[in-house]
């Protein structure tokens, strides 16, 4: 804990004098103005603790993934909660995972965001800008100094990742065809408060000849990016560095899925139409949306309509005696 012009700590593990050490600049020389921002306390000590791992400072950098994996676990617990803390009279809360861990993943997201240099040297600016020192700052002060030092505006960002609460949920599909790769990104989120979380995404893809990763950013819910793309692909892995808070709930091929299935569907994204290729006469088709709600039905039709469909992901599913699969679509 800290005192005027001293740290007590019960011990001297090394996470423990790391914490309280950078609260000597983030809690002591520039303090939080209100407890709604404590974040600006605490997830810092936190997120430079974790630093101690990633530069192996005292701790080695090989445990840096598993603290980020820890976070996620954690903070998964809690879908509905911002770092803002709008309620300070709720204690517990306050001095709970969604100031401290959530606040610190805030942190490696904005360095994700805007890349080391920018992030660092803007959080140096922000330590040693003469305003605040042994003063007061918001979240406003520190977003400051990393736009300028990015040359970024980070209000949506704000926005999304400080006020707004939750986490998303991707699901990703993609397809290989001839000289292209296609990309569709579906996201939801687990609080309303926010609609999209606008964050760039890393996707590492691994083939016989390569492994690369590719940064997608996409701007809405179910878009689709078409890459030029010669080398086969075994695999591709969302955010393999965990830079995002965000589930990773589903990530294939659509050919994989095909290849499991008895009929096939083209083109596949599409914007208009669907075809089935089956040998079936008697059937029946539909589909359903990403959440597993079904939203049309129709018998017997080889040739689907899905104009009228919002951009995402979908299944098709067939059905016949004794039959009964589904294979996953994009509408673009
Ligand atoms: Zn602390």
């Amino acid at each position: 804990m800290e005192h005027p012009t001293m740290s007590f700590m019960g011990n001297y593990g090394g996470e423990l004098v790391a914490h309280e050490l950078a609260h000597q600049w983030f809690g002591n020389k520039i303090t939080c103005s209100s407890w709604t921002e404590l974040w600006l306390n605490e997830g810092f000590a936190s997120y430079i603790t974790a630093l101690t791992y990633d530069f192996n400072v005292v701790h080695d950098s090989i445990y840096f993934q598993n603290i980020l994996g820890f976070w996620k676990r954690d903070l998964f617990q809690y879908p509905n909660e911002s770092v803002f803390r709008a309620d300070t009279t709720d204690i517990r809360g306050l001095f709970g995972p969604n100031t401290y861990l959530k606040g610190a993943y805030l942190l490696h997201m904005l360095r994700w965001k805007v890349g080391d240099d920018a992030f660092f040297r803007g959080l140096k600016n922000y330590a040693e800008d003469t305003t605040y020192a042994y003063g007061f700052v918001d979240t406003d002060d520190l977003k400051g100094h990393l736009e300028r030092s990015s040359r970024m505006d980070l209000t949506e960002f704000f926005k999304d990742w400080y006020y707004g609460k939750g986490f998303p949920d991707y699901t990703t599909l993609w397809t290989k065809e001839a000289d292209e790769l296609s990309i569709t990104i579906q996201q939801q989120t687990s609080d309303p408060s926010v609609y999209f979380f606008d964050i760039p995404i890393p996707y590492q893809i691994v083939g016989p000849s390569i492994d690369t990763t590719i940064i997608l950013e996409p701007r809405f819910p179910g878009q689709t990016f078409r890459i030029p793309f010669t080398a086969s692909i075994d695999s591709i892995i969302f955010d393999p560095d965990q830079w995002i808070l965000a589930k990773n709930s589903f990530i294939t091929s659509i050919d994989e899925i095909e290849n499991q299935n008895s009929f096939k569907l083209y083109p596949n994204p599409s914007s208009d139409f669907l075809n089935i290729d089956t040998d079936l006469i008697d059937f029946e088709v539909r589909i359903y949306d990403i959440k597993g709600s079904l939203i049309d039905s129709r018998a017997n039709s080889k040739r689907i309509d899905i104009q009228e469909l919002k951009p995402s992901i979908y299944w098709l599913e067939i059905r016949a005696k004794n039959m009964q699969e589904r294979i996953p679509f994009v509408k673009e």
